[in-house]
């Protein structure tokens, strides 16, 4: 994984700086006091995927070791303490991503964001619409310190087919008054197949047309931004927008997992299992569900406790997505229990596939606070397409309890 660099000669900034870090973004960090130390740390290692870095040290005390920095290819956050403005105005026109004062906690808080940002947005598609080719440079050039891959098109009808092109785009950033189509329009269009939550869209009004920011956001535009602006707010516009889009992922994302194994949960697999039950009987393919159980689980937590009973679901788990394929659907159900649905296959090489993951699993040893242990499975198969997905899961269930009926560690059809 790659690092931050700190280079600060106040022990306590790194200090503050480093917990801050590690306790919000849980990133590594290495720190260096002075221009000296910082040369033997990019020496040795060229894993600093950026650098936070005070403008005046002991031994640089005119920006230098930024210069140092930015000669490796690091993106640079400055950080400035001081009241020297001839020296900031000269920090500020070197090619750094940003600037923090020291003095105050919030610009540590946004200080994190430009962080998380450049680690977790890396390449994020954006799309700017203006038919001037020069507000297109202005935004281009509020931009360009962000990693960003950056789409631009004249007028509104360009725009759309960019974006029909380009499924990756998150944001668009659209003027309102171009020809063939205005800014209004695009969102109109845009929002016919992309939520808010999907795709994020900022405005451009001119500060003389106040009412222009609310048409924009009354159709559909997540932000405005007035004309003429600072590159630095463009920027945390930009940033906002695409964090809210992230959280929005992450909470979706969230609602079909399972917390503990980090597979999907039994809400995706109604969802997903309905869609495929249906399209399989559509082309005339066959779907093969497995309805697996942990044998005799509550020994294992009994004998060796509840965190190796944790930790026991948490290798199975890994175990299941590194055995099958990425079509088929791995889903832990619920306890012990796990559903899998296996896509394309027929009975007989379903089962086939599942004896071979129970022998895998019966020659797994867990390992957990010095002791370790073993487990097997129980399965039920069902490919019956007959019904419905709900009546395939119940069959496969059936199964199951014949397989623990007949002695457990099998795989039953
Ligand atoms: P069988 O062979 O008949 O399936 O027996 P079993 O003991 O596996 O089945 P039973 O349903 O009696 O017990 C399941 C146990 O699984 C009980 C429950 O405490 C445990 N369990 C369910 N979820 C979790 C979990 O998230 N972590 C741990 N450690 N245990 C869990
Ligand atoms: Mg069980
Ligand atoms: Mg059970």
């Amino acid at each position: 994984m790659k690092k931050v660099l700190i280079i600060d000669d106040d022990t306590t900034t790194i200090r503050f700086l480093k917990g801050l870090i590690s306790h919000k973004l849980n990133f590594p960090c290495e720190s260096a006091k002075s221009l000296k130390e910082a040369k033997v740390l990019l020496e040795n290692s060229n894993e600093y995927e950026i650098a936070l870095v005070d403008i005046i040290l002991p031994d640089a005390m005119q920006g230098e070791c930024i210069d140092l920095v930015l000669e490796n290819n690091i993106p640079v956050i400055a950080m400035t303490g001081s009241t020297n403005s001839d020296l900031q105005e000269k920090i500020l026109a070197k090619d750094i991503l940003d600037y923090v004062n020291k003095e105050s906690s919030s610009s540590f808080d946004y200080a994190m964001r430009l962080l998380q940002f450049v680690y977790g947005f890396a390449g994020s598609e954006i799309l700017l619409v203006d038919d001037s080719k020069t507000s297109r440079l202005q935004m281009k050039f509020s931009l360009n310190k962000l990693p960003l891959t950056i789409h631009e098109a004249d007028d509104g009808k360009d725009a759309l087919v960019i974006l029909k092109n380009n499924p990756e785009i998150k944001l668009i950033i659209t003027d309102k008054n171009m020809p063939n189509m205005s800014g209004i329009e695009l969102i109109q269009e845009v929002r016919k197949n992309y939520s808010m939550n999907q795709l994020a869209i900022i405005g451009i009004s001119a500060s003389n047309e106040p009412m222009m920011s609310v048409e924009f956001l009354k159709n559909g535009a997540n932000d405005f931004i007035t004309k003429p602006f600072m590159p630095e707010e463009m920027l945390s516009r930009v940033i906002s927008s695409l964090e809210m889009l992230y959280y929005i992922h992450l909470a979706e994302e969230s609602a079909v997992k399972d917390f503990l194994t980090g597979l999907n949960n039994r809400k995706y697999l109604y969802e997903t299992g309905k869609k495929l039950y249906e399209n399989a009987k559509r082309e005339h393919l066959s779907i093969v569900i497995a309805m697996l159980d942990i044998d005799y689980f509550k020994k294992i937590n009994d004998r060796y406790g509840h965190e190796a009973g944790d930790v026991a679901l948490r290798l199975l788990g890994a175990l299941f997505l590194k055995e099958f394929r990425t079509s088929d659907v791995v889903t832990r159900y619920g306890g012990e229990e796990f559903c899998i649905i296996l896509t394309n296959t027929k009975l007989k090489n379903a089962e086939t596939v599942m004896k071979k993951v129970c022998a895998k699993v019966e020659e797994m040893v867990i390992e957990v606070n010095n002791i370790s242990f073993r487990m097997t499975l129980s399965v039920g198969l069902s490919e019956k397409m007959q019904g419905s997905f709900d009546q395939m899961i119940a069959f496969a269930d059936e199964k199951l309890y014949q397989a623990k009926d007949e002695g457990r560690n099998r795989v039953v059809s």
